[in-house]
């Protein structure tokens, strides 16, 4: 494949619909300083930000692509499938994904319960505040109020002190199976993606996804080196399965704006297309 084929793609980018701190509009202007061709909104449990950024994108040469992010637990690991090209506006979705978010916010309560037993003074508001109304509220959040407060020195602590998965103020979310996340997008008619899979270390979790009809790996992501991408590459020939790639870009919510920094070609979205035209 030609990386340097001239039409780039991003299919993996969160607006503050879920974690991320651009709006749609922010999001649509940063893509096109990025030179991109086209971006997928991917926010978890939360499809509100597409329309908007439909809208942004109008008049411009921009596609925008609609996606969802997922989590699911297999095995007692937490992972994650992104939907693309989703079939986004059917009740029966809208509502899951709200019943999913407002589980967010009573994990969230539980989290914070658990921080100021700790002798730390934080409230709700000042988390609620950083996300929409009815956005999907997480960790990322949590994290910025803790540090607007001062009370740690940077995101990562934060993680690191309090709300990492071994932190000891961690809530684990209401989480579907793994063929419930799957089976829900390709209901949607869309492609389930596993997400930064070098992130997640469980590559033996591959074959039981494709049972139920993962159909991508996202081979290129911010967080994958090299080495990673190309392994990520071969499995996907291996399986054949399609390759997907984003930055995973979050806005300024994890330092700077990551758009367009992973290289993936415009093909790999022609690609999809294609597939979904001969599957669904
Ligand atoms: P949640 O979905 O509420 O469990 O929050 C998970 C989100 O927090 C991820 O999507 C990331 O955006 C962010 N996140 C998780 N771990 C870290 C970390 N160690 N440092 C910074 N952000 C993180
Ligand atoms: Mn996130
Ligand atoms: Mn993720
Ligand atoms: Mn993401």
């Amino acid at each position: 494949m030609n990386l340097f084929c001239k039409k780039n793609i991003d299919l993996h980018v969160h607006t503050n619909f879920s974690d991320g701190t651009f709006t749609p509009e922010e999001v649509v202007a940063y893509a096109i300083k990025s030179k991109l061709s086209a971006i997928a909104i991917t926010d978890h449990d939360c499809i509100d930000g597409i329309v908007p950024c439909e809208l942004a994108a109008q008049n411009t040469d921009l596609e925008i692509i609609s996606g969802v992010e997922l989590s699911a637990e297999i095995n007692d690991f937490e992972i994650h499938i992104v939907g693309l090209l989703i079939d986004y506006k059917q009740d029966w979705f809208i509502n899951k994904l709200k019943e999913i978010r407002l589980a967010r916010l009573e994990r969230m309560k539980k989290m914070i319960e658990k921080i100021n037993q700790l002798g730390i003074d934080i409230k709700l508001e000042e988390v609620k505040v950083l996300c929409k109304d009815d956005g999907a509220i997480g960790r990322l959040h949590l994290a910025r109020a803790l540090f607007n407060k001062g009370i740690t020195s940077s995101l990562r602590e934060a993680f690191d002190r309090f709300i990492g998965a071994n932190g000891p103020c961690y809530v684990k979310r209401f989480i579907l199976s793994p063929k419930e996340v799957i089976e829900m997008i390709r209901n949607l008619n869309g492609i389930p993606v596993f997400a930064h899979p070098g992130n997640m270390r469980h590559d033996e979790a591959i074959p039981e996804l494709i049972s139920y009809g993962l159909m991508a790996l996202e081979a290129f992501h911010t967080d994958h080196n090299q080495r990673k991408s190309q392994h990520y590459t071969s499995l996907a020939k291996k399986y054949n399965l399609l390759l997907s790639g984003g930055s995973d870009c979050h806005g300024d919510g994890k330092g700077f704006p990551l758009m367009g920094r992973v290289k993936v070609p415009y093909k790999i979205l022609e690609k999809m297309r294609k597939t979904k035209n001969i599957e669904f």
